[in-house]
């Protein structure tokens, strides 16, 4: 028997957390995080403690509380018995959060496979940002937490598009597929009633849309018997958009000024980073990038394919921001940031500020501070050009931003193209691939794929789907 189980990412955007059951073989697809959810109950000020383990989280419905798969730790600090694990494999799309930090909570000896590039991304989060028990993916420190403990890691298989591999009677094809953030897989999944194909997110408008193609293509061939499919924008109002689109138009918003320029964009976003890239050495301006995202850098630069500059790369400076005594102290910077204070290129807020038409700065709102230290002068341009909206960084408060941007007589541009594919793609897709039953998941309007066939589920979650 084969069945479906959605745990997230029901008449949500993001959020997955699907449990593939086959004979005794069970495997989750994704094991992200619902930020609406969180949101629901949370916000800044106000979060799920650290110092309750996993409990807060299962209280408040966060993560769903079924057997066999968290945490030693976290189940003995919940006053419950530690569980076998009773899962054999996590298989993720890719490296957004929506899909990804859940698995922090997982226990650690069911494996996860993932694309090396998604891997590479994973590894530059967890160097970047400082520990918290909603980002342990790779590994984690049980609780309760002493800093003294090691961390634990997790078993990752990495993948790159082609290779198949069996998890128990499972055999999984992950394919590749652009959105906006490399390392991204659709997969073919054959279970003991036929293939099932789960797109992961995807966009067919991207700078690598026969990536996308090539998943449409194989999920036709082996015609599926269900297609769990991705629907963020299928009911959104439909323009034109494209990187080239992005880039023409920031090109320009940079050629046209010698002033201070700040492009204000999601670094996992690898396409719009080359975007900007390139417009810094066409103007004959460096590339600023912030110290937590220069780690970005130094592990996706590993990757050939992506074609990612270094750290040390002539075109880019590093922003050292001020910190401890506000003096650029060597004493001020603690821990990793300590590798980027005696590169040639780390400047300072006041050096990046002295040549406003040799650097573009790819510097947003969270270290908007750096306008202080720069003594902005009017006329300075920021370009807003976010590629994932339902991430924390986007939960940025709009008027906040623009009470920057005014008082520093900022002139604001927007250019931007989704990561998600348009409406009319995403139905094209699902017809070309024509399968038995479609669940639309990651989608507040899973109704509108109705349009083009009645196969159509009505997704429920906790509600266990025999295919
Ligand atoms: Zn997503
Ligand atoms: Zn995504």
């Amino acid at each position: 028997m084969t069945s479906l189980t959605f745990y997230g990412g029901v008449n949500e955007i993001g959020g997955n957390k699907i449990l593939l059951q086959d004979k005794d073989t069970k495997a989750f697809l994704d094991f992200g995080k619902s930020f609406s959810r969180r949101a629901t109950y949370f916000e800044e000020y106000l979060n799920p403690r650290t110092s309750n383990g996993i409990v807060d989280f299962l209280t408040m419905g966060l993560v769903p509380d079924i057997k066999g798969v968290y945490r030693d730790d976290l189940m003995v600090m919940a006053g419950r018995k530690p569980e076998e694990p009773d899962i054999d494999a996590v298989l993720l799309t890719h490296a957004h959060a929506d899909h990804a930090d859940y698995i922090s909570f997982l226990h650690e000896d069911i494996p996860i496979h993932m694309g090396s590039a998604c891997h590479l991304i994973l590894k530059a989060l967890s160097e970047r940002a400082s520990r918290t028990i909603e980002k342990e993916i790779l590994d984690f420190k049980p609780r309760p937490y002493s800093a003294k403990d090691s961390p634990i890691e997790r078993k990752v298989n990495e993948f790159r598009t082609g290779d198949k591999f069996k998890i128990g009677s499972l055999e999984v094809e992950p394919i590749h597929v652009d959105h906006s953030v490399p390392g991204a897989y659709g997969f073919i999944i054959w279970t003991s009633e036929g293939p099932i194909a789960y797109t992961g997110d995807i966009r067919l408008h991207g700078t690598h849309a026969e990536m996308t193609r090539d998943f449409i293509e194989r999920a036709k061939e082996v015609k599926p018997i269900a297609l769990i499919t991705e629907g963020t924008r299928i009911a959104d109002k439909e323009k034109e958009e494209s990187e080239q689109i992005v880039y023409q138009e920031s090109s320009k918003t940079v050629s046209e000024t010698k002033n201070l320029v700040f492009a204000d964009f999601n670094f996992k976003d690898v396409d719009r980073l080359m975007t900007f890239y390139n417009i810094a050495k066409e103007t004959g301006r460096k590339f600023v990038v912030k110290m937590n995202d220069a780690f970005f850098l130094k592990h996706l630069s590993q990757d050939k394919h992506l074609n990612v500059p270094n750290i040390d790369d002539e075109d880019i400076i590093i922003y050292l921001p001020k910190r401890g005594s506000g003096q650029y102290s060597d004493k001020d910077y603690k821990g990793k940031d300590r590798e980027f204070l005696d590169l040639h290129n780390t400047w300072t807020a006041e050096q990046i500020a002295s040549r406003p038409d040799k650097v573009l700065c790819a510097i947003g709102f969270y270290s908007f501070t750096a306008l202080i230290d720069m003594k902005l002068k009017p006329g300075a341009r920021y370009i807003h050009s976010s590629s994932e909206p339902y991430n924390e960084e986007q939960e940025l408060s709009q008027e906040r931003l623009n009470a920057w941007t005014e008082h520093f007589g900022m002139n604001k541009f927007q250019s931007h193209c989704s990561g998600h594919a348009r409406g009319s793609d995403l139905l094209q897709a699902v017809k070309e691939i024509d399968t038995e039953t479609i669940f639309p998941i990651h989608t507040e309007h899973p109704d509108v794929f109705k349009k083009i066939t009645t196969n159509v589920t009505n997704v429920e979650e906790n509600v266990k789907y025999t295919i």
